[in-house]
């Protein structure tokens, strides 16, 4: 690593992308490619053989011995299976090296152990993984030396979807189909194409190695089970947006540096508000493209840290009793021609098109509320929403002063006539430049908020794919597009039909927006009123993936089948039950294999003590018997608690994987685990430091 960095020159040079092409491509083959990936031609055996010919030798440059097709299961996290590109022994004893076209577009992982909801039997488990050519392809180093990294998507034997990547690629496609038909009746012409735009930005912790290793929970489920609140918390606020630490701005020069070459462009980092929690956000990129290099900014984040004798938690919540992590998913629609669907202009009341495709966007978002807040639901997340840190579970729309004027003058007469300006900042200071403040402030409550020319989807957990929210997102919107498109192509004078039209959307959908406190008890209660689903936790989520509107959607837009989606409903239940099944093992052996006996070990030294300064001859040892009382009667308490996580615990394991066995880990395994981690916290605070068996929430927060 290079001390000052040349981010131009490093910037993607480990990408295959459009200038590789271009250069080493014949032209033919160059411009079919383009078409391929623009248009969705069709692409020739013979390109392809040409293309990864080109590919290989490129990627033998950078060092590379090995392929891979790198796909998206549905195990939250990426899958890779390398292949050499050496072929068979020549007579002469040598190997040539080689990659053919049918080895990057198809490839046949034998990967029959992901999860895939009874879409395949083990006994037939063909499954594909085809490059996705949209979403360029890179040479990764890491301690295997360099790998050419091919993006895919992963499906079985019959195209069922078994990864994120395919269901996004077909939202996509619906989404650009109704998009375009809207564009055209707006008299646009010339766009070939709509796509989904999204920006993520991703929250982490860092902690030291060496101390993630003394705790097993950590290292086995990605949070802390136990922990007492250390003295100070993130309560003074000093470190959100505080300097960054030295240790902590060398790991992120590295990480920016790693990132830049494969292109993916790392752009704003900062302290985030808890203690040793931070942030990265990338410029936007097609949806695709951007689920990719989230998934890249996640493991390079991780590999990264390891280098630096530090582990990152991406887990949404590492500490209880401090903010956990999410990822803030903005999302917009930009055509070919560079021109966003979302941007209102500098008055929006005038801008007729925007006002339709927002007001299709709330009736979207209103009619499909439940799927939004499935789509964000994962096991981790279910410790943020709702807990005053991150949005409610509550699906609500903040849409500001200007934009919710718009809409009621809509609403009230048909026609909007003006829209509210911007004021110019008065600081009070002279020697500060003016300028012009934005129409509306920011709500950081809400958890679907349009901000200026997108809209900003800040449920999605930390460490979660950002695929599933990106789906269900440009599948909505494609369906409120396409009612309006029906409507609107057989309209005689379409004026007076476009108002009529958003005048019916916001009238029928205005219940979404809210723009006021999401966190307030009285919000809870006035959704309640307005018929607004507040699905609280995960496993309440599920059942919506199969619901007959749920169903009718994404069928109708080639989005999912029914047979998918109740295998990905069966996945999450499963997903579910395993995830809490593993924390309350981990809490078991915890508290049975260290807690317990280091209370026992303290209680002894104490009744030591006590026998000691009695055989002294002094008498007053009043502390000394309170804090053994106090130690011994939280043990007991500890100690039944144990016993009741490991029957409930024992219990589902009994039980047949499904609906059933995830709500008894959410009723009872979860209490049960609550119920341990009271008296063992309250323990933390009186048990002798040097006997307590791992690191506190202190030496973790605060000395990374
Ligand atoms: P903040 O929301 O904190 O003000 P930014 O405005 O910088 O932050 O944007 C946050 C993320 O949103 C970044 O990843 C940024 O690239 C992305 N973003 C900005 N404009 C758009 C857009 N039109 N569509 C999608 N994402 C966008
Ligand atoms: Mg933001």
């Amino acid at each position: 690593m290079s001390e000052y960095t040349n981010v131009a020159e490093i910037f993607g040079e480990d990408v295959f992308n459009d200038a590789v092409m271009q250069q080493r491509l014949p032209k033919k083959v160059y411009k079919d490619l383009k078409q391929t990936i623009l248009e969705g031609k069709d692409l020739s055996p013979e390109m392809a053989d040409v293309i990864a010919h080109e590919m290989k030798e490129w990627a033998i440059e950078k060092g590379a011995t090995h392929y891979t097709h790198w796909f998206q299961p549905l195990t939250g996290v990426t899958a890779e299976k390398h292949d050499s590109f050496i072929t068979a022994p020549l007579p002469n004893g040598k190997v040539l090296m080689s990659f053919s076209g049918k080895e990057l577009i198809k490839g046949e992982p034998d990967a029959s152990s992901f999860p895939s909801g009874g879409l395949r039997a083990t006994f037939e488990a063909r499954g594909y993984t085809a490059w996705d050519c949209t979403s360029p392809a890179f040479v990764r180093h890491d301690a295997a030396g360099a790998t050419l990294c091919i993006p895919t998507a992963f499906c079985s034997y019959t195209g069922e979807a078994l990864d994120q990547k395919t269901p996004l690629l077909r939202s996509m496609q619906a989404i650009n189909t109704q998009a375009l038909r809207l564009l055209r009746l707006f008299g646009d012409t010339t766009s070939k194409k709509v796509i989904p735009s999204v920006g993520a930005e991703q929250e982490y912790f860092l902690v030291n190695d060496e101390k993630f290793r003394k705790r097993k929970d950590l290292v086995f489920t990605g949070r802390t089970l136990f922990g007492a609140m250390p003295p100070k918390g993130q309560e003074m606020d000093d470190h959100y947006l505080g300097t960054i630490r030295q240790k902590v701005s060398a790991y992120m020069k590295h990480v920016n540096e790693e990132l830049w070459r494969l292109g993916v462009t790392a752009k704003t980092q900062h302290n985030e508000a808890a203690p040793a929690q931070h942030e990265l956000a990338p410029i936007y990129a097609e949806a695709n493209v951007e689920v990719d290099h989230n998934q890249i900014i996640m493991q390079t984040l991780k590999r990264v840290a390891s280098q630096h004798g530090m582990k990152c938690l991406l887990h949404e919540k590492p500490f209880a009793g401090v903010n956990g992590s999410g990822k803030h998913n903005n999302w917009s629609l930009t055509t070919d021609t560079g021109y966003n669907l979302l941007d209102p202009g500098n008055t929006p009341h005038e801008n007729i098109q925007f006002l339709l495709v927002l007001s299709c966007i709330l009736k979207a978002v209103d009619v499909h509320a439940d799927l939004l807040r499935e789509s964000a639901a994962d096991v981790g997340n279910d410790h943020r929403l709702g807990a005053n840190e991150a949005p409610p579970a509550i699906i609500s729309v903040f849409l500001g002063d200007q934009l919710t004027d718009v809409m009621n003058q809509l609403i009230t007469t048909g026609m909007a006539k003006s829209s509210i300006e911007s004021e110019k900042l008065d600081t009070g200071v002279k020697a500060i430049p003016d300028f012009m403040r934005d129409t509306t402030d920011r709500n950081r409550t809400s958890p679907f908020a349009f901000t200026g020319n997108k809209f900003e989807f800040r449920m999605v957990g930390s460490r979660d794919s950002i695929a599933p929210a990106n789906v269900v997102l440009n599948t909505i919107v494609a369906q409120a597009f396409k009612e309006a498109c029906d409507v609107l192509e057989q309209a005689d004078n379409f004026e007076i039909a476009v108002h009529d039209l958003m005048k019916k959307n916001f009238t029928e959908h205005q219940r979404i927006v809210f723009n006021g406190n999401g966190y307030s008890e009285d919000w809870v209660k006035e959704a309640e009123r307005r018929g607004l689903p507040n699905l609280s936790c995960m496993v309440e989520t599920i059942e919506t993936l199969t619901s007959d509107k749920a169903v009718k959607l994404f069928e109708e837009f080639g989005v999912f089948t029914e047979a998918e989606l109740e295998a990905r409903k069966e996945i999450k239940y499963e997903t579910y039950s395993k995830a809490i099944n593993i924390e309350a093992r981990t809490m078991i052996d915890m508290a049975g294999k260290q807690i317990v006996p280091a209370v026992i070990r303290y209680t002894k030294e104490l009744a030591d003590a006590i026998n000691a300064i009695v055989a002294a001859g002094v008498l007053d040892v009043d502390v000394q018997s309170e804090l053994l009382r106090e130690a011994s009667s939280l043990l007991k308490e500890t100690q039944e608690a144990l016993n009741h996580l490991r029957q409930v615990t024992a219990q589902a394991a009994e039980m047949e994987d499904g609906k059933d066995k995830a709500f008894y880990y959410r009723k009872q395994v979860i209490p049960a685990m609550e119920a341990l981690r009271k008296p063992v916290d309250a323990l933390e605070m009186i048990v002798d430091k040097d006997i307590w068996p791992m690191p506190s929430y202190g030496d973790l927060l605060f000395e990374v």
